[in-house]
């Protein structure tokens, strides 16, 4: 028995996806008709990310399940022709990537680099950093890649407290929830790092009153979703010099602006949506192993919860 996959992506991904989806399906010993163009009740599952083809979803009425290619669904949640089972992209590379990311700019602030990489000749200040086990880092959002980050944090030995929507162990790291929990972590930051996903409850979570609540000179790492901090507030805290630095790797417009003082400021850095992404070849393992679980009857990974929007 054959499944019809639809992949329904702008062209570049097709290019890089569709040599490791076909070897993973066939790893995976399923017999697919792979294709980006399908009738729509003839397609089974189809794999996808906005900008290729497909706006109405209704007409797909056989489809068992639309497998997102990328981990943030804010622009896929809000169709409500989609009402199909949705997965959200969990990839072990785009994990790797997101750690790297993260412990790298982290290391950056906690050793102070930035102030070598600019040192003047003859100036020759003998501070040594702190150990990382009093530098405490605070990791908002504690999901696939959130908690990645912070335990491979944990394991250098920073003082690491997260904070998620529910309730959490995690070996190595002070875990909160709720809006106690938030203040918590946010005021018992000297790095902060954003890992949540936009949804209603997360816009604008960093803003004047959040940033007021943090150690003054902290430095933000925002590699999750541009709108979760408040542009004007962020630049307002760094120039009255509450918040130290920022970088950040995501923004309200992308491409940044070139007029926007975010790429003027001495002290926020930007990165163009790159701390991590999908990386095609374990990607299309987690897509085939999906599949495979929809057509042994058994339950989908990495649901979408439509209710809390990620
Ligand atoms: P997950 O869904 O695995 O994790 C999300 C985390 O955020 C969970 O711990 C969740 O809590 C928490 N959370 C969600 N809403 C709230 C809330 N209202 N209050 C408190 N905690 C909340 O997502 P991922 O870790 O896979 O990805 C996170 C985000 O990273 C993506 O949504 C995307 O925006 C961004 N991203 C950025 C990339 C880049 O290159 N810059 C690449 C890939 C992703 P709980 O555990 O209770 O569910």
């Amino acid at each position: 028995m054959s499944v019809t996959v639809l992949f329904d992506a702008p062209r570049a991904n097709w290019t890089a996806f569709e040599r490791p989806l076909r070897d993973a399906l066939n790893e995976a010993g399923i017999e697919a008709q792979l294709n980006t163009k399908a009738e729509p009740d003839t397609v089974d599952y189809v794999v996808y990310a906005p900008g290729g083809g497909i706006t109405d979803f209704a007409p797909y009425t056989n489809t068992r399940a639309v497998l997102s290619l990328w981990a943030g669904v804010e622009k896929i949640v809000i169709n409500p022709t989609l009402t199909q089972p949705l997965a959200r992209m969990v990839d072990p590379g785009m994990t790797e990537g997101m750690t790297e990311w993260v412990v790298g700019h982290a290391m950056r602030h906690h050793l102070g680099m930035d102030a070598h990489l600019t040192a003047k000749a003859g100036s020759w200040n003998q501070t040594a950093p702190p150990l990382a086990r009093h530098r405490r880092v605070g990791v908002l959002g504690l999901g696939a890649l959130g908690s990645a980050a912070a335990q491979a944090l944990a394991a250098l030995k920073f003082d690491v407290s997260g904070w998620s929507r529910r309730p959490k162990k995690i070996n190595a790291i002070t875990c909160y929830s709720g809006d106690d929990g938030l203040r918590e972590v946010i005021a018992s930051s000297d790095i902060l790092v954003l890992l949540l996903p936009l949804t209603t409850a997360t816009e604008n979570l960093l803003n004047a009153d959040s940033l007021a609540l943090m150690p003054k000179k902290a430095s933000i790492l925002n590699p999750g979703r541009g709108q979760l901090i408040d542009d004007d507030a962020l630049l307002a805290a760094l120039d009255t010099g509450q918040i130290g630095s920022a970088t950040l790797d995501v923004f309200r417009v992308e491409p940044l602006p070139a007029e926007h003082p975010f790429w003027a400021h001495p002290r926020v850095t930007v990165t163009p949506h790159i701390a991590s992404e999908t990386r095609a070849e374990t990607a299309a393992t987690v897509i085939a192993e999906n599949i495979r679980r929809g057509e042994a009857g058994e339950p989908f990974l990495h649901l979408v919860d439509r209710n809390a929007g990620y």
